[in-house]
């Protein structure tokens, strides 16, 4: 037995002392779920998952694995999509899953600011919920939210449906909470909007993916609520046609919240795997899917902007009652699970310039089709964020070509390997190629600053 293995009781002592002995899982069946990402593509091996429940047990958690050389790895509801979440297939040093999911309390909403302070592990849903009859909702929504944890979406940034409209999670946060790699806390939650004091940490842990600190709270600005919704799906002739007629709805109804794309044969999947009906009796090449809110029923309104859009429409129908628009989303939310159902997806999340969304959509599936020629590729995303998720199914996990050819497109034309998703280990070959040596640099010298001895999710963002 070498010396690190016998330090092994030692460590775990610490980590039933910090979080209370239940709250240790070192038995490979409780570890299971926490040692998997939700694609299935990414996998390795904890000596324990342990779940704190309070702020100073995270630190307690934190300090201890520091002193045992451990590797710390966040994890919240574990729906990203880069496989930072999970422990590392290869490493050198055991690895101690940090779940938040138990720190799920939501304080008192501020009525006055529209702003709230929740704990790490409350999910979106969750938060959702809470706001519900407040006057107030948040600006950040994705399809994951009864799972996804605000705490992840802090570290990985979140982007979602509404991102054109509010932001990604960066902007809805006013201030965190955070364990950094020392167990030391830093705290800064007194709803100060204006607060030019130095260095904007929140700002620097929005998209951090758990390789700085691990988020226990934070401060977030709300958005108004407005109660009324309608939905319409738009047939079109492709992505082009989609673009333009977002973009013109987006100029007639300031109060559009989601435009989404997704195409004929990733509608064909939803209906498959998750049945339904066809939304029109014929099939179209492409689909935009509009949303937009008010406080009055915005349904006309929104069948106005787009029978003002004359040839660019092929065929639309809309919903303003909750049942319908739920029909209509779900054919474009399922597509994530959809493609899971079929096998271990390459799930590649990039942006461009929204001008180039279409040429972008053309060439990716010509790439694609040249680097493998079996391989099945379907395309959906947030449309005026220029971010479409490229799904290929058929290669291998570990086969990089696919991955290579489309990320390299996207930065080919101006664009980002990661959207909202995240760098992760999946796309660490990627990050100087897409930032530059300097940012990367300037990003490597802050992760030494602050995680002098590499605990924190290593393998993650650097490699
Ligand atoms: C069906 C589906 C739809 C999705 N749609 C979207 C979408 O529209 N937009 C979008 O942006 N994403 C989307 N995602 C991806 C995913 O939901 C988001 O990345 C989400 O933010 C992850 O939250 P989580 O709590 O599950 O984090 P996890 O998956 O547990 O972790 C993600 C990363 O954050 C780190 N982390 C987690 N918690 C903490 C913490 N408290 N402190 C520090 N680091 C932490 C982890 O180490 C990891 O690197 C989708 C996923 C699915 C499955």
């Amino acid at each position: 037995m070498s010396a690190a293995e016998t330090d092994l009781p030692a460590l775990l002592g610490r980590l039933r002392t910090a979080a209370g002995p239940p709250q240790v899982l070192t038995d490979a069946d409780l570890r299971a779920s926490h040692e998997t990402d939700w694609t299935r593509r990414w996998h390795g091996e904890a000596v324990a998952v342990v779940r704190p429940a309070a702020t100073e047990a995270v630190a307690a958690v934190v300090a201890a694995c520091r002193e045992a050389g451990a590797a710390v790895i966040p994890q919240g509801g574990n729906t990203g999509l880069v496989g930072g979440s999970v422990p590392r297939a290869v490493a050198a040093r055991r690895q101690v899953v940090v779940s938040l999911t138990r720190m799920g309390d939501v304080e008192p909403i501020d009525p006055v600011a529209g702003e709230v302070t929740v704990a790490a592990g409350v999910t979106l849903g969750a938060l959702q919920a809470q706001l519900r009859g407040s006057g107030y909702a948040f600006g950040v929504d994705l399809g994951a939210r009864d799972s996804a944890t605000i705490g992840g979406m802090i570290a990985t940034n979140a982007g979602g449906t509404q991102a054109f409209r509010h932001g990604p999670m960066r902007a809805q946060l006013i201030g965190v909470e955070a364990v950094l790699a020392d167990g030391s806390v830093v705290r800064r939650l007194p709803g100060l909007l204006k607060d030019n004091t130095g260095y904007h940490l929140p700002s620097l842990l929005a998209g951090s993916e758990g390789t700085l600190a691990v988020v226990t709270r934070a401060r977030l600005r709300l958005v108004p609520h407005l109660p009324r919704r309608a939905v319409a799906l738009v047939a079109v002739d492709g992505p082009d046609e989609a673009v333009e007629l977002a973009g013109n709805v987006r100029r007639q109804l300031p109060n559009l919240l989601a435009a989404e794309l997704f195409f004929e044969d990733g509608l064909t999947l939803v209906l498959h795997h998750a049945g339904g009906q066809r939304p029109f009796a014929d099939a179209h090449p492409a689909y935009l899917l509009a949303e937009v809110e008010g406080r009055e029923d915005p349904t006309a309104e929104l069948a106005g902007a787009i029978e003002a859009a004359g040839p660019l429409v092929r065929d639309a129908v809309l919903a303003g009652d909750d049942a319908g628009r739920a029909r209509l989303w779900r054919l474009r939310e399922r597509h994530t699970e959809s493609v899971n159902a079929e096998g271990i997806p390459h799930k590649l999340d990039v942006a461009v310039p929204v001008r180039r969304l279409g040429a972008f959509a053309r060439a990716v599936r010509q790439t694609i089709a040249e680097v493998a020629p079996a391989a099945r590729t379907f395309l959906y995303g947030h449309v005026l964020d220029g971010n479409l998720h490229v799904n290929v199914l058929g290669p291998p996990p570990d086969d990089d070509d696919v991955d290579a050819a489309v990320l390299g497109l996207a930065i080919e034309m101006g664009g980002t390997v990661s959207a909202e998703h995240g760098i992760g280990v999946a796309k660490v070959g990627w990050l100087k190629a897409n930032r530059g040596a300097a940012d990367v640099a300037a990003m490597r010298a802050i992760k030494d600053a602050l995680d002098p001895d590499g605990i924190l999710n290593p393998g993650v963002l650097f490699g």
